[in-house]
């Protein structure tokens, strides 16, 4: 969508409030190109093109993601995270050299990061498609 704001060169409707824009006042226009078809013109008062940008959102509420845990949990899951990238990165070392015995211990201690992390906010979604993708 290209959106500009120019001065009316015409007598037109907007889009939001249905009142007259005079020619020679501000108007917003927006224009949604259509793939292999024509496109739409629609035009505002520029107060009106804000007013409905505001309104918009307000019907789609800004959704905050971050998680609802406590400041002692938050560092416990920092924690968690780091021991989770130390493990991840011994790993791969170990998968090189083909060190079993230490391949079953940083899974094994990976799996209770895991469950510990989980009563700290959850498993993060990048563990989650990892797990998925080893299998
Ligand atoms: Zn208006």
């Amino acid at each position: 969508m290209d959106v500009w704001i120019r001065w009316a060169r015409r007598k037109a409707i907007c889009k939001w409030c249905s009142e007259v824009i005079t020619a020679g006042t501000p108007e917003v226009i927006t224009k949604y190109w259509r793939p292999g078809k024509w496109s739409i013109l629609t035009r505002y008062h520029a107060e009106c093109w804000l007013k409905q940008g505001l309104d918009y959102l307000d019907k789609h509420p800004h959704i905050s993601k971050r998680l609802a845990i406590t400041d002692d949990q938050s560092k416990a899951r920092l924690l968690l995270l780091r021991r989770w990238a130390t493990c991840k990165c011994r790993l791969k070392k170990a998968i090189i050299v083909s060190n079993h015995k230490a391949i079953e211990r940083l899974v094994s201690s990976m799996h209770t990061i895991v469950e510990e992390i989980d009563k700290v906010g959850g498993v993060p979604a990048t563990w989650v498609t990892m797990a998925e993708k080893s299998e």
